[in-house]
């Protein structure tokens, strides 16, 4: 569950981009008029979804659910795709890095999920809203105020104490997206409930 290994050089170069202002724009103004709604299966462009077992389709039918449809909207108009693998996924061959359940890739805002047998349906789901949380981070951390990045400053040298997975501030948010989005947001604070929504 963590972002591709190449992030920062790749971050620079998205952030100069020039493509997705327009649409963030409309997306966040949509948000922010309260209009969110579950987001559907049907709306992801999907890779490896046909050799899915049923319980594991209708898993991540009821994950994406959590997630708003702006998010994975957004996901689709950028020719972003979710990739379904069987089995665990491991960058450089699980050499170094650890193999993890989802994989965010920066170039081409790629997901991949690691969907095995062994994951419950929870995990799945999980893994998504993770996922999802990284691809809204890399689009939004632009649009920021200086309160929302000291907001997930704060939030980081707290959760860290608490959570392996909060490595950094980008795996921070993805984690802490996935609790709000989850069944975790009850423990997060009223601000960080308002860093997270307004990043959506
Ligand atoms: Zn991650």
């Amino acid at each position: 569950m963590k972002t591709g290994f190449t992030r920062f050089g790749r971050f620079i170069r998205m952030a100069k981009q020039a493509a997705a202002p327009t649409v963030m724009a409309c997306m966040l103004s949509a948000a922010a008029a309260g209009t969110a709604q579950a987001a559907q299966a049907e709306d992801v462009r999907k890779q490896g979804w046909e050799a899915l077992p049923e319980d594991k389709k209708e898993a991540f039918r009821e994950g994406i659910k959590q997630i708003p449809d702006e998010v994975v909207e957004l996901h689709r108009l950028e020719g972003a795709r979710v990739v379904f693998v069987d089995g665990l996924l491991c960058p450089n061959g699980g050499d170094g890095d650890p193999c993890v359940k989802g994989l965010y890739w920066h170039d081409d805002k790629k997901i991949e999920l690691a969907i095995s047998s062994n994951w419950s349906n929870s995990e799945i789901s999980t893994a998504a809203a993770h996922e999802f949380g990284h691809f809204l981070y890399f689009q939004t951390y632009i649009f920021w105020t200086e309160e929302e990045k000291a907001q997930l400053a704060a939030e980081y040298n707290y959760w860290k104490q608490y959570s392996y997975d909060c490595t950094d501030i980008e795996e921070t948010f993805a984690v802490l997206y996935s609790m709000y989005r989850g069944s975790g947001e009850q423990y997060l604070s009223d601000a960080c409930k308002a860093m997270l929504g307004g990043a959506e």
